[in-house]
């Protein structure tokens, strides 16, 4: 698939401090396309998390634009855009412990008031299973589950309101390489069989080679696809 999701076009972000200016992101024009999974590779301090921060809507670029399905994001409501079409994976999982898997995943569902009460919890258990978690995984406290386990929990409540783009932070960055193959597989499986567009954060070559399209930052730039 090559349909055009999301778009920025010359892209700024600056970070004020008390005694410089940080040119976070600087200048930069990217495209992404549904059905395809992204690296964003670069060394700690490039400027990849406050990239994704603002392809997410969590901040607004200085300058620049950036476009969800042709729309300015400064035109479409910001909440919406997030809570709707944007799923968030994170290197460290960002579940609630005391929970389990179930009710983790329920959270956006019965946030986006998301049919009845028992669809919620039946769609919960779908997109577990989706994502390689069983029943019995499913009813655990996430804090009985490993890390591998953890991030399948993460991914399929990133899912849970169905969005077109999910943004992962280094999510294979807690994980043995092994178990991190894993959890890239499913990624990918996510951009190729479901037509989601994946875009990843990475400090790894292994996990960005196997990605369809690399960016690489240096300095608030991109610097060669
Ligand atoms: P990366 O994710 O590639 O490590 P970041 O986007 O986190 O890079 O950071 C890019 C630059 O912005 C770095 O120089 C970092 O120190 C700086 N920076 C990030 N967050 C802040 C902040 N909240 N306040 C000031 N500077 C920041
Ligand atoms: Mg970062």
């Amino acid at each position: 698939m090559n349909e055009k999701i999301l778009e920025g076009i010359d892209i700024t972000y600056q970070y004020k401090t008390a005694t410089e200016m940080v040119q976070a992101v600087n200048s930069i024009s990217i495209e992404f396309n549904k059905g395809n999974l992204y690296a964003i590779t670069g060394k700690s301090g490039s400027g990849k998390t406050t990239l994704l921060s603002l392809l997410a809507g969590l901040d607004v670029p200085k300058s620049g634009e950036i476009l969800f399905e042709g729309k300015s994001l400064s035109k479409i409501n910001r909440n919406a855009y997030r809570n709707k079409n944007i799923g968030m994976v994170f290197q460290s999982f960002n579940l609630l412990p005391h929970l389990t898997a179930i009710e983790n995943v329920l959270i956006p569902l019965e946030i986006a008031k998301f049919s009845s009460s028992k669809r919620r919890k039946e769609k919960t258990i779908e997109l577990l299973k989706s994502v390689g978690v069983d029943e019995s995984q499913a009813k655990r406290k996430v804090l009985h589950l490993s890390g591998g386990e953890q991030q399948r929990v993460a991914i399929a409540r990133a899912l849970a309101v169905d969005p077109q783009i999910i943004f992962a932070d280094e999510p294979t960055g807690n994980l043995d390489s092994e178990t991190g193959e894993k959890i890239l597989d499913l990624l990918l499986s996510i951009a190729h069989n479901e037509g989601k567009c994946v875009i990843a954060i990475t400090h790894s070559e292994e996990v960005a080679n196997r990605a369809d399209t690399i960016f690489r930052m240096r300095d608030g730039k991109l610097c060669g696809v």
